[in-house]
């Protein structure tokens, strides 16, 4: 953690916690603390503290808790040094100048800046291209014709490759080497191993593709024509991996924050017509299949999804795939499948169409798409309509779509709700129920085997009295450091269950430092974390050193009370021993101390 005299000991002292979560929750005051809906697990009432002077925060809810530093890694998945980075340019804290790093290092560093840069004037190669020349010209047609306006143009940077093969490479060769060009994936050499490069990407729509952080790394190209393939996308370099990066997921993160959950399409002409509908919480997977990176980047903003992938069986491929990878990360999802439209062709006969979220909005309407949302239902409901849709006409038949449903429904945390799901699955698949629940219990048992036991709400454990004493031992400045003598000295923490808590405070008190919660923490276990940090985050009044006295008394008697059980026992284990007569002197004496204390 943060070392004295450290940068980061300085950020952290000049950064404000409040303005920092801030950016990320919303915060309003309650009492001493500020609350808000925790961005760590899903709420609808809030359980997340900030408090400003101990520079804390914790979650009652799902546990969380830690400093500033700590927050931002969690957040943005990021570790401590970047961390420090984040936050003391949030609060405009000049960042000392790196150490020299090596010399690959650097020039890794150099080389991915410059391929930055290299979209960048990319970009706006292409976007001069639309509407800049004829074939430009005929592209910004096309994009009319499928509603995209000059304002989406614009908003969401769309732009036009050439056919002529090296337009863009001739704009790029003057400024950047020829490796670096064909490691930009913009350029691409012969394939039959001549030295002739070529543009990759020829008349073609492009879409500009951003990391998280707003900088373009590659283009999605979509043919004019219906040259093939239909979609031609960057291929991985230095600065782009498809797994890592979500479409429009750069313009989407404070929407994603508000609403709390995330529309997942599959293209970026999806996310696109789904944002330009006023749902900027849209992201694209922009592949079949949605990647673990990809599922990790957008935990960092929302853990509820609805999936609107394309009606096609490849994209219930994708779904049924996503959902798999979704649940195992703890999300809420939800499936909207759209409907078939029945349309009219120009000379009146009707006809039904499969759509994508892009043409579903065009021909249906931002109204009709935002109410399917809305109603969008569970992902178990999407399964079981996928499964009626096997042949059940045999008990073959019926095991498959069991067989199908099963290792969703087993990834249902609660009891309860799996339990009312296997009564939907049974009536609506027309199973017998005893069959299917046995077969879901086996499946629960194998899921539980490997499943880590969720720490318990701890906070309960610790009587009013260790919380008072605990406080104390924190806040009090004026007795802090004896009452931390007191207690060693009597050993009346151990074998309470805070007894961990107390050893890591008395210990500081003892060795003459200050009281920082965070380096308490650090010291301790998870469990032992949560109680220190909820007992810290408690509404407190004055400290008196009588008052710590009189807990002092009520640690005494505890103490003397597990003695006296402790003869207690003793002398009905063995009502004849020899040692009869010391142990009911004990008890005498244990006795008159209890009542004397009382
Ligand atoms: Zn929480």
């Amino acid at each position: 953690m943060a070392e004295a005299g450290s940068f980061a000991e300085r950020v952290k002292q000049q950064a404000d916690i409040v303005r920092v979560i801030g950016e990320y929750v919303r915060l309003k005051k309650s009492g001493q603390n500020f609350t808000g809906l925790c961005p760590f697990h899903a709420e609808k009432s809030p359980s997340f503290a900030v408090h400003p002077t101990k520079q804390i925060y914790h979650c009652f809810g799902c546990g969380v808790g830690g400093d500033v530093f700590k927050f931002v890694m969690e957040m943005d998945k990021v570790a401590f040094p970047e961390a420090i980075r984040i936050v003391a340019e949030k609060c405009g804290i000049a960042i000392p100048r790196p150490k020299a790093s090596s010399p690959e290092e650097r020039k890794e560093n150099q080389q991915r800046t410059l391929l930055v840069e290299m979209h960048r004037e990319a970009q706006t190669f292409f976007a001069q291209q639309l509407g800049g020349t004829l074939e430009g010209k005929a592209a910004r047609a096309y994009l009319e014709d499928r509603g995209l306006d000059k304002d989406a143009i614009a908003r969401f940077g769309i732009g036009y490759a050439p056919s002529g093969g090296d337009a863009l490479l001739r704009f790029l060769k003057s400024k950047y080497k020829e490796p670096l060009l064909i490691e930009s994936g913009l350029v691409s050499r012969d394939q039959s191993g001549g030295a002739r490069m070529y543009d990759r990407f020829r008349r073609r729509i492009t879409f500009p593709i951003a990391n998280d952080s707003g900088k373009i790394v590659a283009f999605g190209c979509r043919a004019l024509g219906d040259d093939q393939p239909k979609y031609l996308n960057s291929p991985e370099t230095p600065i782009y991996s498809k797994s890592n990066v979500l479409y429009h997921l750069d313009r989407a993160k404070e929407a994603l924050r508000r609403a709390d959950f995330a529309v997942l399409v599959e293209g970026y002409m999806d996310a696109i017509a789904v944002a330009r509908a006023g749902i900027s919480n849209v992201v694209a997977s922009c592949g079949t299949s949605l990647a673990e990176p990809q599922i990790k980047l957008l935990s960092r903003f929302t853990k509820r999804v609805i999936v609107n992938y394309d009606p096609d069986t490849a994209g219930q491929l994708a779904t049924e795939r996503s959902i798999s990878l979704l649940l195992e990360n703890d999300f809420e999802v939800r499936v909207l499948a759209l409907p078939a439209m029945n349309l009219t062709a120009d000379d009146g006969t009707k006809y039904s169409k499969n759509a994508d979220p892009d043409l579903y909005i065009r021909e249906m309407g931002v109204e009709a798409y935002t109410k399917l949302l809305k109603d969008a239902p569970p992902y178990v409901d999407y399964l079981i309509e996928r499964a009626r849709h096997m042949d059940l006409s045999t008990g073959e038949g019926k095991l498959r779509a069991v067989n199908f449903l099963l290792p969703y429904v087993q990834k249902i945390p609660n009891r309860l709700l799996r339990s009312e799901w296997a009564t939907r699955i049974a009536q609506q698949l027309r199973l017998e129920e005893p069959v299917l629940r046995a077969a879901l219990s086996k499946a629960a048992a194998e899921r539980r085997s490997g499943l880590k036991v969720a720490p318990e709400l701890v906070g309960r454990a610790a009587k009013p009295v260790e919380r008072r004493l605990i406080r104390m031992l924190a806040e009090a400045d004026s007795f802090r450091r004896d009452l931390a003598l007191r207690l060693s000295d009597a050993g009346l923490c151990v074998g309470l269950e805070t007894e961990k808590v107390f050893a890591a405070l008395i210990a500081a008190n003892l060795a003459g430092s200050t009281i920082e919660a965070t380096e308490i923490a650090a010291s301790l276990e998870e469990r032992d974390r949560r109680m220190l940090f909820e007992i810290l985050f408690e509404e407190s009044s004055e400290f008196t050193w009588e008052e710590a006295e009189s807990c002092i008394e009520s640690l005494q008697n505890r103490q003397t009370e597990r003695a006296l059980a402790e003869v207690q026992r003793s002398i009905e284990a063995n009502p004849a021993s020899t040692e009869m007569r010391t142990l009911l002197a004990k008890k005498q004496e244990l006795m008159r101390r209890l009542a004397a204390g009382r």
